[in-house]
C-alpha cells in the first residue's frame, strides 16, 4: 500500500539518480526509496511553476475552488490508503492518521471557499476619481513542510497557495513523504493544470539554499524549528522576499483551583500523548495551583500509566513511536538534565527497550526553572507539572520562554479568563479545551514562534499582495 516515491514536476512524476531510504520508525525497516531532486530538477520545477502561475492566476476563483474541492473529495475517498501510508512512515496510531487525512481535506475545503472571498475595497474619492484596493496572488511560493503531520502540514501550504491563485514548489519532509505524494496525486486526478503544484525532495539545506534566492520566488512558507526558520527567513530577506513562518512552541497549561481536577487532568494527559507529543502546540508546561497540585498530578500520572504504546497499525495502541532516532536522544538528554537539577520522575523517562524509536510517556514533577526542558521544546511525550501560588505566578511562568504559539487554561472564573486573554503571550489561547487550530481559525505564533497566519480569514493574506488603484476619469 505504501506509494511509489517520486518527484512531481510540471505535471509529471519522475525518479532521480540519487535516493534516500524511508524508515518505518516502529520497526526501523526501510519501506521505500525517495528520489532526491538535482539542480536540473529544481530548475525544471521553477520553470514549471512560472508557467503554472501564468495559467492559474488567470483561472477564475470559482474554477480554482472547484478544482481544489474535487481534489479534497478524492482525498476523503482515499483516506484508508493515505492513513495506512502515514502510519507506516510516521508511526502514529491509524485512527490519528485517519483524522489527519480528514483535517487535511478540511483545510482544502475551507481555503477553496475563501478563494471566492478575497475581497478588496472601494475608498471614497472626489468626483471623477475612484480608489480601489485589489488583492492579487503573490506569485510562485517555495514551501517547506515538516515530518510531524505528513498530510495536514503540506495541505495547509498547498491550500493557501492554490486558493490564492499562486503556484507552489513544495519540499515536503523526506522522512514522511507519502502524505504530500497522495495530495499531488489527488490534484493530478482532479485536473489541476501542469506546473501549478510541484513536489520535490532532497537534502533540505541544498534545496532551500538553491530555491529561495531565485527570482521567481515571491514567498517562502516554512513550518519547523525556530532555528531553521531563522535561517530561511534571513535568506528570504536578502531578496526582500516575504516569509510565512510557523515555528516551535512550548505550550503552557494553566490549571486554576476552581477547575474539575480529574476531567482536566485526563483530557490533558490524553492530548499530551497525541502524535507522541510531536506537535508544535503540544501541552507541555503544566502550572497547577498548589491547592490541587497533588490530586491533579496523581490523576494525570494514572492516565499516562494506562497508555498502550506500540506499532500504530495495531488498533489497541494509543501511542506510537517517535518519528526518528534524533527524538530519542534529544528526549533522553532533557530528562537526564531535569533529574540532575532535582526534578522528580513520576513515570517514564526512558527509551523503551524494543526495536523502534519508542519513548515512554513521561511525567516530570517539580522541575526547577534552570532545567533545559523549561525553555527547550521537548517535541515528544514529556509533560512537566509544577505547582504555582496564583494566577499571576502562572502567567509570569507561562510567558517566561521565547516561544508564543499555543497556550491553554482550565477555569470557569470570568475574572481569570479576562486576565488570561489580556496577558498570556501566544498566538492561540484555548480555555477549557486543548484544541488549538481549526481550518476556520487563524493559526500562528508570536515571539520566536514565527509570523503570519494559516487558516481563517487571515490565511490567504500571506499569499496575496495588495494593489491600490487610482482611476481618474479624465487626464488630470
Ligand atoms: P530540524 O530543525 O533539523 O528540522 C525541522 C524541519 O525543518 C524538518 O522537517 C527538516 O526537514 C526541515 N529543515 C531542516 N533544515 C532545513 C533547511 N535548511 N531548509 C529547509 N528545511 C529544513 O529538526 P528535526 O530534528 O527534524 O525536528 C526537531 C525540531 O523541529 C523540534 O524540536 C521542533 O522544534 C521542530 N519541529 C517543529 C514542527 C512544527 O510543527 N512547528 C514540526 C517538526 C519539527
Amino acid at each position: 500500500m505504501y506509494p511509489d516515491l517520486k518527484l512531481f514536476i510540471d505535471g509529471k512524476w519522475r525518479k532521480s539518480d540519487t535516493d534516500i531510504p524511508v524508515i518505518n520508525p516502529a520497526t526501523e525497516e526501510s519501506i521505500g526509496h525517495l528520489p532526491c531532486a538535482s539542480t536540473n530538477d529544481l530548475d525544471d520545477a521553477l520553470e514549471a511553476a512560472v508557467k503554472g502561475f501564468e495559467i492559474w492566476q488567470r483561472t477564475s476563483p470559482r474554477e480554482r475552488a472547484n478544482t481544489i474541492l474535487r481534489a479534497a473529495s478524492l482525498m476523503r475517498k482515499r483516506q484508508d490508503d493515505i492513513a495506512q501510508s502515514i502510519t507506516q512512515e510516521h508511526g502514529k496510531p491509524l485512527k490519528q492518521s485517519k483524522s489527519e487525512v480528514i483535517r487535511g481535506a478540511e483545510f482544502f475545503e475551507w481555503d477553496a471557499g475563501e478563494a471566492m472571498r478575497t475581497y478588496g475595497r472601494v475608498i471614497p474619492a472626489a468626483p471623477g476619481h475612484k480608489y480601489s484596493v485589489h488583492h492579487q496572488p503573490i506569485g510562485v511560493v517555495a514551501a517547506f513542510s515538516p515530518w510531524n503531520f505528513p498530510m495536514s502540514q503540506p495541505a495547509r501550504k498547498i491550500a493557501g497557495a492554490l486558493a490564492s491563485g499562486c503556484s507552489i514548489i513544495l519540499k515536503a519532509a523526506e522522512e514522511t513523504p507519502a502524505g504530500a505524494i497522495h495530495i499531488a496525486k489527488a490534484f493530478e486526478d482532479a485536473g489541476l493544470p501542469d506546473g501549478v503544484l510541484n513536489l520535490v525532495f532532497g537534502r533540505p539545506p541544498e534545496i532551500s539554499n538553491y530555491l529561495i534566492p531565485k527570482e521567481p520566488i515571491r514567498l517562502v512558507a516554512f513550518t519547523g524549528s525556530t532555528s531553521v526558520g531563522r535561517e530561511l527567513s534571513t535568506l528570504a530577506s536578502q531578496n526582500m522576499t516575504r516569509s510565512l513562518m510557523e515555528l516551535g512552541g512550548h505550550a503552557p497549561v494553566i490549571i486554576c483551583e476552581d477547575t474539575d481536577v480529574t476531567k482536566s487532568a485526563i483530557l490533558s494527559a490524553n492530548r499530551k500523548i497525541r502524535n507522541s507529543g510531536q506537535v508544535c502546540t503540544s501541552p507541555t508546561r503544566f502550572f497547577v495551583h498548589e491547592k490541587i497540585f497533588d490530586d491533579y498530578s496523581k490523576a494525570f500520572v494514572k492516565y499516562i500509566n494506562s497508555i498502550v504504546v506500540g506499532n500504530g497499525l495495531d488498533p489497541d495502541v494509543d501511542m506510537g513511536p517517535t518519528a526518528n532516532s534524533r527524538r530519542i536522544s534529544s528526549l533522553s538528554g532533557l530528562v537526564e538534565d531535569a533529574i540532575n537539577n532535582g526534578a522528580i520522575v513520576a513515570t517514564g523517562g526512558n527509551k523503551i527497550d524494543i526495536k523502534g524509536y519508542f519513548f515512554q510517556p513521561t511525567v516530570l514533577l517539580n522541575v526547577p526553572k534552570n532545567s533545559r526542558i523549561m525553555s527547550e521544546e521537548p517535541f515528544g511525550p514529556i509533560a512537566v507539572i509544577n505547582a504555582v501560588k496564583s494566577l499571576d505566578d502562572a502567567i509570569e511562568k507561562a510567558n517566561s520562554v521565547p516561544y508564543g504559539l499555543a497556550g491553554y487554561a482550565f477555569t470557569n472564573r470570568a475574572d481569570y479568563i479576562d486576565q488570561l486573554i489580556d496577558r498570556v503571550e501566544v498566538g492561540n489561547l484555548s480555555i477549557n479545551t486543548l484544541e488549538a487550530s481549526m481550518p476556520e481559525t487563524p493559526f500562528g505564533g508570536v515571539k520566536s514562534s514565527g509570523h503570519g497566519r494559516e487558516g481563517g480569514l487571515e490565511g490567504l493574506q500571506n499569499y496575496m499582495s495588495i494593489k491600490n488603484v487610482w482611476h481618474s476619469a479624465k487626464i488630470s
